[in-house]
């Protein structure tokens, strides 16, 4: 399975970010990606973005060393009524995201049981300007899926399998069963590295190999390449 574009990197503007956006284009390019998404962390984790980096994106060139650069954001949830650390900046900083991720974060906040983390993120899919649900597979989630998955792409959100979380250990048998519930239910997802050093790029620590052993449909992963991605979210870039 050949996924062309990767809708979650991050550069150094966070302290545990390594590498800048001119270095992950230019191993994206190597790779042979077509598009990466630039998608620092909200300012509310501890080494979090400045919110002028969002509305400033806007002066980067579209396309850099050959790759497309879509303009993200990864917002941290801040509550299980769905608040985002984006809905705190104001509307020039918001104005400069072409595509949001919101994650849950440790030190920021996490559902404590699995209530909450259906509450959350039945919340979070009432919102109509998220595009992605980043790496769900981090929490005791898999009461709920049956539930999330669904009502997510009923609304056009996409279900992150999440590259990082997958070598992981710690979330690796989560993200088994995320995949697995997605499969079951035929979503929509979107596959990225949630890079923090440029060699990551483009590689997918073996969840590639796992999707193929499970024969997942290369038609659901929305980000195999950039026209299926741009007509999914009808983003004009
Ligand atoms: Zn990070
Ligand atoms: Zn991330």
């Amino acid at each position: 399975m050949k996924i062309l574009t990767d809708l979650h990197t991050h550069t150094n503007t966070s302290d545990h970010g390594f590498s800048t956006l001119l270095e992950n284009a230019t191993q994206a390019n190597k790779k042979g990606l077509q598009a990466i998404a630039l998608t620092n962390h909200g300012p509310a984790i501890e080494d979090g973005t400045h919110r002028w980096h969002y509305g400033n994106m806007i002066q980067l060139p579209r396309v850099i060393e050959n790759v497309t650069v879509i303009r993200g954001m990864e917002a941290n949830i801040l509550n299980s009524t769905g608040k985002l650390d984006y809905d705190e900046m104001d509307s020039t900083d918001q104005a400069g995201i072409e595509l949001l991720i919101a994650s849950c974060h440790g030190g920021v906040y996490q559902p404590s049981s699995t209530d909450e983390f259906l509450e959350l993120y039945t919340n979070l899919c009432k919102r109509d300007d998220i595009h992605i649900l980043g790496h769900l597979c981090r929490y005791q989630c898999t009461s709920h899926l049956d539930k999330i998955i669904p009502l997510a792409n009923s609304k056009g959100i996409l279900i992150e399998l999440n590259a990082l979380s997958y070598k992981d250990k710690r979330y690796h048998e989560n993200n088994i069963r995320l995949i697995d519930a997605c499969l079951k239910y035929n979503a929509q997802v979107c596959i990225n590295t949630d890079t923090h050093f440029c060699y990551d790029i483009g590689d997918l620590n073996g969840m590639d190999k796992y999707l193929e052993e499970i024969n997942f449909p290369q038609e659901l992963v929305m980000n195999r390449d950039l026209p299926t991605l741009l007509d999914y979210f009808k983003l004009e870039l």
